[in-house]
Order: C-alpha cells, then sequence, then structure tokens
C-alpha cells in the first residue's frame, strides 16, 4: 500500500483516478488546488503525487518547482493536456518523474504509478543498505519483504530462498545451487521442494518476478 496524492481540480478525474487507486489497495487523497496540494505534497508520507498542470492557486509548474526547491524527491507523475507537447517537456525539466496526456485510460497511469514506486523502493533500499530487485525489497536486519512499497508476510524458508534470488539477481540458478544454499545439502536432489517454493515466492513478488530458464534453473529478475 502506497499513499497517492491526487492534485486535480477536475472532480471527475480526481475521483477516477482515487477510485481506481483505493481498488488496488493504496490510499488515495484529493487536493483541488495548488495551494492545498504543495502543503500536502509535502507533508511526511506521501509516496507518490499525481498532479494536474491547470490548478486554480497555484499551478502545476510553480507547484512542482517549490516542491524541488525544499528538497522533496517524491515521485511526480504529470497529467497534461495531449496537445500540449512544450507543457510536456517543462514539466519533466522542472523535475517531474513522468507525465500522462489526457484524456488517458486508469490502466496507464496504474502502470506507470506502479513503475515509479518501484523505482523510488529501489532508490530507498540502496540508501538504508537492504537487498533490492525487481521492486522487492527485504530488510536483512527484520527479516521483512516489501513488494513496491507493501509489506509481504514470508517464512523463514521463503526469506532464506528469497535472500539467495537478490544476493544474485539477473543470474541463473540452478535448482542443485538453490538447494545446497537454502535446504541444505541432506535434501533429496531429486525433490520438487524448489520449485515449489519458487510458486510461493511468485505468488508473493509477482509472477514476473521469478523466470525459469528451460533446462538451467530460474532466474530473479532485476
Ligand atoms: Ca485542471
Amino acid at each position: 500500500m502506497a499513499r497517492i496524492l491526487i492534485v486535480e481540480d477536475e472532480e471527475r478525474i480526481a475521483s477516477f483516478v482515487a477510485k481506481g487507486l483505493t481498488a488496488e489497495g493504496h490510499r488515495a487523497t484529493v487536493a483541488t488546488d495548488g495551494r492545498t496540494g504543495l502543503d500536502e505534497a509535502l507533508a511526511d508520507g506521501v509516496d507518490l503525487v499525481v498532479l494536474d498542470i491547470g490548478l486554480p492557486d497555484l499551478d502545476g509548474f510553480t507547484l512542482l518547482a517549490q516542491l524541488r526547491a525544499q528538497g522533496s524527491r517524491v515521485p511526480v507523475i504529470v497529467l497534461t493536456a495531449r496537445d500540449s507537447v512544450t507543457d510536456t517537456v517543462s514539466a519533466l525539466e522542472g523535475g517531474a518523474d513522468d507525465y500522462m496526456a489526457k484524456p488517458f485510460r486508469y490502466a496507464e497511469l496504474s502502470a506507470r504509478i506502479k513503475l515509479r514506486l518501484r523505482q523510488a523502493a529501489d532508490r530507498e533500499a540502496e540508501v538504508s543498505g537492504s537487498l533490492t530487485a525487481g521492486g522487492v525489497v527485504l530488510d536483512q536486519r527484520t527479516r521483512r519483504a516489501t513488494v513496491a512499497g507493501r509489506q509481504v508476510d514470508l517464512s523463514a524458508r521463503e526469506y532464506a530462498l528469497a535472500e539467495t534470488f537478490l544476493v544474485n539477481a539477473g543470474q541463473v540458478l540452478s535448482r542443485e545451487q538453490l538447494l545446497d544454499q537454502v535446504w541444505g545439502l541432506d535434501f533429496d536432489p531429486g525433490s520438487n521442494v524448489v520449485d515449489v517454493y519458487v510458486g510461493y515466492l511468485r505468488r508473493k513478488f509477482g509472477a514476473e518476478a521469478i523466470s525459469t530458464v528451460r533446462g538451467m534453473g530460474y532466474r530473479f529478475n532485476r
């Protein structure tokens, strides 16, 4: 779950975005003018901002400039009119992470939000010294996992397998290597326990997190 601020004065758009985000398990709040939007974007705990450009009080460009000037690195996705290419370019130069041209489909916005949250989680993990790849973060002190900011519970064995995968993210690991690392050598090499646990992790991290490499083993994707 992430906390997402929508700064948008068109009620129809704000409520349709908020509904979609809530349905996906996020906490969405709406600000309908630029000044309130800036205050709320600067508050603690906001994970991402969806920002309209044409706003009362303070336009989106000014809001963004002030947000960055005050040192905030919160990911911002700008909503812009489809024919305002110049707007878009200035938005990206002004510190936006991404933009959506109006009108847009919710699925498109949702995909971009997911990507930006994942990148922010990876960045944060690098800073705090956790293990991370592909939006999955393992805190080695608390042995907890988060996926795109959402906390997931792992059994001791699932944690050990996830740790082995993340340490070797991007590399193919054979079943034998995983069996050896996670279960020790006293396991029957013919056992399918690795495949079963990869299945558990895929359910928790998303199927795309771990690829099957035919005839070789598994790869955790960055
Ligand atoms: Ca507007």
